[in-house]
């Protein structure tokens, strides 16, 4: 087992200061959810550090890292190369970082797109990653008490703000945010 310790050093030495704080603090945020959730602290902290590892790589490089790993390569992933760096960060936290285990790869491959019927780890998070303290969006104040409450909406109104500033900025939406969002919704509506 990889010590928390042997992690941070390497991220520092990998990401951006920035890049790093943000990952220390969606660590901090994604144990928290995951006491309150009754899963395993460690695994959601581990997948709370690591969820970002691949953004080491620019853009440029991120797309030439997901042509080699034969990663399936969608238009919308190709305009925006950043979208690739949840799967390449999953590769890497198991083959840098020796993480074996399939919920936490899952929860760092998750945490961008989302997906419908998420694992609780999943959830949680695809949430850190949106809420943790250093977050500044519109609406993220509400997101972040409904993600101590209830998740599955929580992810519903993450996904929606996601949307919205794609929308708003006339970006491309890639197909698996609209995927997660109706899933949410939908068994919102059910309810
Ligand atoms: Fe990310
Ligand atoms: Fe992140």
């Amino acid at each position: 087992m990889v010590k928390r310790a042997e992690i941070v050093e390497k991220l520092k030495a990998s990401l951006s200061p920035d890049r790093f704080d943000h990952s220390l603090r969606v660590e901090k945020i994604a144990c928290l959810l995951a006491r309150k959730n009754g899963v395993s602290t460690q695994k959601a902290g581990l997948a709370g550090l690591l969820h970002d590892y691949a953004r080491k790589f620019s853009g440029p490089d991120l797309l030439r890292q997901a042509r080699r790993l034969k990663c399936a390569i969608d238009p919308i992933s190709k305009f925006e190369p950043k979208l690739f760096h949840a799967e390449l960060s999953a590769l890497l936290a198991e083959k840098e970082f020796g993480i074996k285990s399939r919920a936490v790869l899952a929860a760092i491959r998750k945490h961008t797109l989302g997906s419908p019927a998420m694992t609780t780890l999943e959830k949680i998070v695809y949430l850190a990653d949106h809420i943790e303290e250093g977050r500044d969006f519109r609406g993220v104040k509400k997101i972040r008490r409904l993600a101590f409450k209830d998740l599955d909406r929580a992810i519903l109104e993450s996904a929606t703000a996601k949307l919205n500033y794609l929308l708003e900025n006339r970006l491309p939406i890639h197909p698996g945010t609209i995927l997660a969002r109706n899933y949410y919704l939908l068994k919102e509506k059910r309810k």
